[in-house]
């Protein structure tokens, strides 16, 4: 039973945003920076934010060359550097917001490897770099293969250099952003999901397992698990990746970022140790789940490839495993819109969320700001 107080104080808000991954709390923290005298809540269903935000490698990347010369294809010239555009705006944003120091940044660079069978990508470094011009100082992409034997890569006959691409830690960006959103005036309630969003006279009731909120207006931020708050649903399907954080037992002979297989699998130092996911393309439809797991299918074969191409014939242990849980849909955009009733929706963030994140959430904002204040 609910008091008047709780109702009062508690209960009713001007803006409650479902989710605290990188947008939900992004979206808050630009709500609070536009608005300062409205309320926000933000509800999440874990203890600690629970789909993918504190679970990737933290890659400060907006694309390898092989996956900007497939956007390019699906999206075209200016769709490709639009999103190049938004995702590189998106990291700076994040960085100036939270300080690069306080969420780790180096800009250490990220390369690609490639193999015989998909050095055809070569072919696209000088296309690529001339429709990028508009964004970077300088050419985003180089042939460093020069470097491959001081790495030792196996397998790999090619290695594409981009000194724009950088690396973050991710407990401490989220955290970061967190604290950001609570200095702010941004209250988090965690171990509270969301079962329904519903319209009622002048905003939107939200009912959770033991309290109904009130506010006049609602931000979705529940990215791949969208689906079980929205009725008619979204184009959104889960995809689950594989992380794991391996100690090497000799100091690694690389520094920096890494993709191969047209980005499927990546790899980055930190601290002296290594973090390497993926693998997702082995088994798609098996990672099409909202479930978090291991598929003993990718370990296996990031096992492999620790052996034969990353680290061979070097000893290592694997201290931990993880997964995460991203949402992709027909295209790469995410879905950023007004659902009517006060209900706005920012969510299908793919593999590119560390960087969209901020950006996602300031648009969430502005829609939730112009539709219903
Ligand atoms: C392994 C891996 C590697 C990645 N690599 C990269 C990369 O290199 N570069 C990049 O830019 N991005 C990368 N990403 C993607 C990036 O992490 C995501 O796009 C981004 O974190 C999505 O943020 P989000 O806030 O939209 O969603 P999420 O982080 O999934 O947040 C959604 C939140 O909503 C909560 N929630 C869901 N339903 C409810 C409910 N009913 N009630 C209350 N709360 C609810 C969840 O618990 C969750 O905390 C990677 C992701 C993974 C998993």
């Amino acid at each position: 039973m609910v008091s008047f107080w709780e109702r009062k104080s508690f209960l009713t808000y001007d803006i409650i945003i479902v989710g605290a991954g990188i947008t939900g709390l992004s979206a808050a923290a630009s709500l609070k920076e536009k608005a300062p005298n409205l309320s926000v809540l933000v509800l999440e269903r874990g203890t600690l934010p629970t789909g993918a935000s504190t679970k990737n490698a933290g890659f400060a990347c907006f694309g390898s060359i092989s996956e900007l010369a497939q956007d390019l294809k699906a999206l075209g010239e200016s769709g490709m550097v639009n999103l190049v555009s938004r995702r590189w705006k998106g990291l700076q944003k994040t960085s100036n917001r939270l300080g690069p120091d306080r969420i780790d940044l180096q800009q250490k660079g990220g390369y690609e490897l490639l193999t015989a069978n998909n050095a055809h990508y070569l072919h696209d470094l000088s296309t690529l770099n001339d429709l990028l011009k508009p964004i970077f100082p300088s050419p985003v992409f180089a042939d460093h293969t020069s470097q491959l034997d001081t790495f030792g890569f196996k397998n790999t006959k090619h290695l594409i250099f981009n000194p724009f691409e950088g690396q973050l830690d991710t407990g401490k960006l989220m955290k970061s952003l967190w604290q950001y959103c609570q200095q702010l005036g941004v209250q988090v309630l965690t171990g509270t999901e969301v079962s329904a969003i519903q319209p009622e006279k002048q905003g939107v009731s939200i009912t959770t397992p033991t309290l109904t909120f009130h506010a006049r207006a609602a931000g979705i931020c529940t990215n791949a698990f969208t689906n079980k708050l929205l009725q008619p649903s979204v184009d959104i399907t889960p995809g689950r990746g594989m992380v794991m954080l391996v100690k090497p037992k000799k100091t690694l002979p690389f520094e920096g970022t890494f993709h191969y297989d047209e980005g499927y699998f990546y790899f980055r130092d930190f601290h002296g140790k290594l973090i390497f996911g993926g693998g997702r393309n082995l088994a798609l439809a098996e990672e099409q789940t909202e479930i978090f797991g291991l598929n003993p299918r990718i370990e296996q074969k990031l096992l492999e490839d620790l052996n034969e191409i990353i680290l061979p014939n070097s000893a290592y242990e694997v201290e931990m495993k993880w997964s995460g849980i991203m949402a992709f849909g027909p295209t790469k955009n995410p879905l950023i819109e007004a659902l009517g009733d006060h209900r706005y929706l920012a969510a299908r963030l793919g593999g590119m969320g560390v960087a969209l994140g901020s950006l996602a959430g300031d648009d969430l904002a502005d829609l939730i700001l112009q539709g219903s204040f």
